[in-house]
């Protein structure tokens, strides 16, 4: 088993990121990288993105594909990482036709709840459903969407940020019950259903500076056997590759020992983490 140096979650400036495919590609050999999954936002419905502020537009998805082939292509033949194809889809009631329609030709798909109803639970320009809910029922309706998203025909390849719920728990919005019963629930979920989570080092650059998931959320998915893949979620070039290393040796001290990462040819290798 081979170990490859990987970040399956990168945005570029075709959604909400900051900087151009080919930036990031070039920041991608510059760090190193093995492999690279780009991961842009996945086209909304209007009702949801009126502005196509935060997804990638419809009409710009042929060209959001071309870009990324050839510029696998083009960094392949100097050396430079592989770079995959895919999309993270948000999660949502009634998803799963725009997301196979949308999405096509992906090789990768990362699931993720960002949206609870109406509400966006990562906004820090709106914490609207904290205030209404209180961070508790966050949490409770965050993981019945999570665990729906897992059993989704949409098939999602990995699940993101997996306890984003957490995002603004050092700013104001703890949950104060025991979250225990929750995790178990996840990890039953992904088990069930098949699905790989991702260990994201985004947390690490907001204010609870800490991973998604959390230790004991990541212990239960290793209880579960259920696998992993690491990411930066980079909105920018400085943050590609974002700690991938001090990840890894996070998924180790859980009890890890691989790590799955994939291809541009759509297929899945298990690689080591060190
Ligand atoms: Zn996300
Ligand atoms: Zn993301």
């Amino acid at each position: 088993m081979r170990f490859l140096n990987a970040d399956c979650h990168v945005h570029s400036d075709y959604s909400d990121g900051d900087d151009t495919i080919l930036a990031m590609v070039e920041a991608g050999a510059a760090a190193g990288l093995d492999v690279m999954a780009m991961t842009d936002h996945l086209t909304l419905p209007k009702e949801i993105d009126p502005t196509a502020d935060v997804s990638v537009q419809e009409r710009a998805l042929p060209a959001y594909r071309a870009d990324i082939l050839a510029l696998d292509h083009l960094s392949r033949s100097k050396g430079g990482p592989e770079v995959v194809l895919g999309f993270e889809c948000d999660w949502y009631p009634g998803c799963e036709e725009h997301i196979a329609r949308w999405s096509a030709g992906a090789k990768v798909r990362l699931g993720s709840v960002h949206l609870l109803g109406s509400w966006w639970i990562d906004d820090a320009d709106d914490l609207s459903i904290y205030e209404e809910l209180g961070a508790d029922e966050v949490w409770r309706r965050y993981v019945d969407a999570w665990c729906a998203a897992c059993e989704s025909p949409a098939n999602f390849d990995v699940m993101a940020h997996p306890d984003l719920a957490r995002r603004f728990e050092a700013e104001g919005w703890p949950a104060t019950i025991d979250l225990a019963p929750l995790y178990d629930r996840m990890a039953e979920a992904a088990h069930s259903t098949g699905r790989r989570v991702e260990i994201s080092t985004a947390g690490l650059r907001k204010p609870f500076d800490d991973y998604y998931p959390a230790r004991a959320l990541l212990e239960r998915f290793r209880a579960a056997e259920v696998p992993i893949t690491i990411g930066s979620d980079a909105h920018t070039t400085a943050d590609l590759a974002y700690r991938l290393d001090a990840a890894r040796a996070y998924a180790l001290e859980a009890g890890y020992a691989t790590q799955d990462v994939p291809h541009a040819d759509g297929e899945w290798e298990t690689c080591a983490l060190a």
